[in-house]
């Protein structure tokens, strides 16, 4: 008979419920809150007829699901995929409840997403149905309610026709409904760099923290990307020799150190990092198995798993991407004290802590520059990082669980104060 492992069983709602569920325990969550806080608030499906370009209609399904506003209106972003379901929308709507409370922003969690494939679609036919997804939504978006961001396949044009679709309906405009968009209709100084600058600043914080220094430092990114470049080069900037880079099509390694403007400057060229003249191709496996100090994932979902979380050789484990490492991969890691785990819902925080300032700033019509904005979202993570790493000090438990109890902790605190109605 064919065995199973368990990973190959969990699908990613699954798999955050066996995290959250193993939090509960170690919190010694209330049943009655534990079964509160388990499941999302409201699930939305609905399916949206839109006139293709060639004169046909098409109807594509369409999911928002908001798991949790104990602690402000949900967030999240929206995703357009051919292989997006409402499993991994679930999921990932949970997971923006916990980094929301780890950060300590006044966000609860959501996400969305359309089954589609954004490569096959045209300018015309996405606009179409963005304008169509957001009306059939639009009693439960609102700055008070509900606040979308981009995701993949959805970017800042996408998070425009959000807005201007909400803003006719209301008759006046409403920057705040959305995050992530242009700067030119209420999106914020240094939004697009957030994440990657949080990755790198939780990096350097990991690096004092076990006595690493990024003089001589070396890192290998996966995905090169908005995240993952930028991340790669703030890291640079601090003095860490990027010794690996990969996208889809492929990797690049060299050991004296990759030169990242030039490799830009090839990859906007060539649409890919693969073949850089300056270096020695290697596969994606090759690369997350490649000996260095830093291994920043910035690409998918699922990269470490059981099959190669042993064969990691970092010091430090920096999760730019969300849900890189899977549950299985995870209790390997905990097994292994050599390895510094900078969790997901901290480590790329900095998207997130970006949107709400970008939303405080189109509530209150009044914009900061991106010296206050850099300023303030390193003040954010940096509470959150002491207090993620005292926790996992104090109780011995790893990184991620001590965010995920962080972040549980805070939502269960706001529902407990808040009681149940009626
Ligand atoms: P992006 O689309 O800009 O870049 C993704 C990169 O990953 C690309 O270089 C792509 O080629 C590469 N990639 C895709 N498949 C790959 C594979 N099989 N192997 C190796 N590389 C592969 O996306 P992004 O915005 O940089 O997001 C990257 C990750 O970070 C995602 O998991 C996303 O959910 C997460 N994230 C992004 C933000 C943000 O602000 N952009 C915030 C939080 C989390």
């Amino acid at each position: 008979m064919k065995t199973i492992s368990l990973e190959q069983e969990l699908n990613p709602w699954e798999a955050q419920a066996a995290r959250f569920d193993f939090a509960a325990e170690k919190l010694n969550l209330d049943v009655g809150i534990g079964k509160i806080l388990r499941q999302p608030t409201r699930e939305i499906i609905i399916h949206i007829p839109v006139a293709m370009d060639d004169g046909h209609i098409e109807v594509f399904t369409g999911f928002r699901v908001q798991h949790s506003i104990a602690r402000g209106p949900a967030k999240g972003g929206v995703r357009y995929a051919p292989d997006v379901s409402l499993d991994e929308v679930r999921a990932l709507a949970s997971w923006m409840t916990w980094k929301c409370a780890v950060v300590n922003i006044p966000f609860g969690g959501a996400k969305g997403g359309v089954i589609c494939d954004p490569s096959k679609l045209s300018h015309g036919e996405l606009e179409r149905i963005t304008r169509r997804y957001t009306a059939e939504l639009i009693e439960w978006f609102g700055p008070e309610r509900d606040v979308p961001a981009p995701d993949l396949g959805t970017n800042e044009q996408t998070m425009a026709w959000m807005m201007d679709t909400y803003s006719v309906h209301m008759g006046y405009s409403t920057p705040s409904i959305v995050t992530g968009k242009p700067v030119g209709i209420g999106g914020s100084a240094g939004r697009r760099e957030a994440t990657g600058r949080g990755v790198s600043y939780l990096v350097n914080r990991a690096m004092d923290s076990i006595g690493l220094d990024a003089n001589k430092a070396t890192a290998v990114v996966q995905g090169f990307g908005n995240v993952g470049s930028i991340a790669a080069f703030s890291m640079a900037k601090h003095g860490v020799k990027i010794i690996a880079v990969s996208d889809a099509m492929g990797g690049i390694f060299n050991a004296r150190g990759l030169d990242l403007w030039k490799l830009e400057q090839f990859a906007n060229q060539n649409r890919t990092v693969a073949g850089f003249p300056e270096g020695e191709a290697i596969t994606n496996d090759q690369l997350l198995a490649t000996p260095c100090d830093i291994l920043v994932p910035a690409a998918l979902e699922r990269q470490i798993t059981e099959a190669n979380a042993a064969n990691i050789q970092c010091r430090i484990l920096a999760e730019a991407a969300n849900g890189p490492t899977t549950p299985k991969a995870d209790e390997i890691l905990d097994r292994r004290p050599d390895i510094f785990v900078i969790p997901d819902i901290l480590c790329n925080a900095g998207g997130v802590i970006v949107s709400y300032f970008e939303w405080v700033q189109d509530l209150q019509s009044f914009f900061w520059g991106e010296t206050e904005v850099v300023d303030k979202l390193f003040r954010i993570l940096e509470g959150a990082f002491t207090q993620t790493l005292n926790l996992s000090r104090k109780q011995k438990i790893s990184m991620r669980l001590a965010a995920l109890s962080l972040g549980v902790s805070r939502v269960r605190e706001a529902k407990q104060i808040r009681g149940l109605f009626p």
